[in-house]
């Protein structure tokens, strides 16, 4: 075992949240940090890297443009190294390919020194002054201990499959959607399960296809309608340090509350995918409606079962609770995503203080609340829409989070928050 020297921050998982930081961090040199992540090398959400599908935030909401526009990390600098700076100007659009943005951030993590793959975090444990953290190599297995004043989880979320899903290589989630879609194509029948974002692009994707195969294509989803992610420029105003600041100051009781009236500009499909799914039902109609396709809101999934290699799945249309088992070959689950929660916190449990069975509390620093105060932080960034509201999950206040980290680990402001930020006020003035 190979024991390290102590570190200021050890940042546990390299999605976009800790990459950020981890750019962000390495321009600091009064302090140190390393990053792991369990992965051969940075890659975002590979299986829905659809083509055509772009990110669902500007591009300046960047691993490190909001906190320092003259980083070399950002992503005009990206298209500038890759000599792609005219065409980006002509392209005259702020939503990038989703490719593109992983492109990105694999460069800059390639870049990075503090960056180390192939390491998963087994173990955590507190020391008193400081974090004990255990790192297996995953080609060799050899685990090594590394010391931290302060650890930050980044370890993003992991796909949501209800019960009642017999498993099943016929049975993909999203997360899996591109790994699995030449199997998909070859079947003869396929239902896409969910209405949010991911389960449009995919039904988009297997309909403009489907001319090339024999497949006939369901979608189903449990909400009433097939709605549209609020996309006006005030609503937006809830995706800004303002908003979570005034959020995380609420009650729990307020918060959840609040969460629940965001509901339009939590779930739901972009304009763009749903006016392209539209646009070519229309187009593949003018001879005559498709009978290989159904679309049908209402509609919920009880239980998928495999039965002589074909699954059944049972559905009720619960508004007019009607029950119906159709066949299929193929189920493709959009069933959302849940946060990823390392064992080793949940064996703190009892130190923890919680907001709700599984929702602890984190202060507006995003530092983890322990019953007894630590001067050594554990700061999150998952599991936080219940404290830090709708913007928990969003790239842009990505960097406003890992900017608030680094000058609480400095204890200085390396990196000053900007306030008065959006148009609206949501207090009165006093
Ligand atoms: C398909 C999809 C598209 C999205 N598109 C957008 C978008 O366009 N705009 C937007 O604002 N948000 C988007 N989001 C939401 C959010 O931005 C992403 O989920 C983002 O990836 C979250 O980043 P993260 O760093 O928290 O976690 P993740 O990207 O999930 O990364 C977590 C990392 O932690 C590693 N890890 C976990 N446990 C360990 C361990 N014990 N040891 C070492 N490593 C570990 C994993 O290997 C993984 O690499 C999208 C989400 C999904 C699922």
């Amino acid at each position: 075992m190979t024991k390290h020297r102590m570190y200021d921050l050890i940042g546990i998982g390299i999605g976009p949240f800790n990459l950020g930081l981890a750019a962000l961090i390495e321009e600091q040199p009064t302090l140190t940090s390393i990053f792991f992540d369990k992965e051969e090398g940075f890659n975002w959400h590979p299986g829905m890297l659809i083509e055509q599908s772009d990110l669902q935030v500007p591009f300046i909401a960047d691993l490190v443009t909001f906190a320092d526009p003259t980083n070399k990390y950002s992503f005009l600098n990206y298209v500038h190294k890759q000599n792609r700076l005219f065409q980006f100007f002509f392209y005259r659009r702020f939503d990038i390919p989703r490719r593109e943005y992983n492109l990105y951030a694999k460069w800059v993590s390639a870049n990075l020194m503090n960056c180390q793959f192939q390491s998963e975090v087994v173990a955590v444990s507190y020391k008193g002054d400081m974090y004990e953290v255990r790192v297996r190599e995953t080609a060799t297995k050899k685990v090594s201990t590394y010391f931290a004043k302060h650890i930050v989880v980044g370890t993003g979320s992991v796909p949501f499959i209800p019960d009642n899903i017999e498993k099943s290589e016929h049975v993909v989630h999203t997360s899996n959607y591109l790994h699995a879609a030449k199997d998909i194509k070859a079947s003869s029948s396929i239902i896409v399960v969910g209405s949010g974002q991911s389960a449009a692009e995919v039904f988009y994707e297997l309909l403009e296809d489907q001319k090339h195969h024999k497949y006939s294509l369901t979608w189903y989803t449990r909400s009433p309608i097939f709605s549209q992610l609020e996309s006006a420029k005030l609503g937006q105003e809830v995706f800004s340090p303002d908003y979570v600041h005034y959020f995380h100051g609420l009650s729990y009781e307020k918060r959840k509350e609040a969460l629940e009236r965001l509901d339009s500009v939590r779930n739901g499909v972009d304009k763009e995918t749903l006016m392209k799914i539209y646009d070519l039902l229309y187009n593949r109609s003018v001879e005559g409606r498709d009978k290989k396709i159904t679309i049908q809101p209402l509609t919920e999934m009880n239980s998928v079962k495999v039965e002589n290699n074909c699954l059944s799945v049972s559905c009720k249309q619960w508004e007019k609770e009607k029950k119906f088992t159709v066949q299929a070959e193929k189920v493709v689950l959009a069933t959302g995503y849940k946060p990823h929660i390392p064992e080793w916190i949940w064996s703190n449990k009892d130190d923890i203080v919680w907001e709700s069975e599984k929702e602890f509390k984190v202060d507006e620093k995003f530092r983890l609340v322990w019953k007894e105060e630590r001067q050594n932080q554990m700061y999150i960034s998952t599991n936080l829409e219940h404290s830090h509201g709708t913007a928990a999950t969003n790239l842009s206040l990505a960097v406003m989070r890992n900017q608030t980290i680094i000058n609480d680990v400095a204890g200085r402001e390396v990196y000053p928050i900007q306030k008065d930020t959006i148009f609206q006020q949501l207090m009165p003035d006093a």
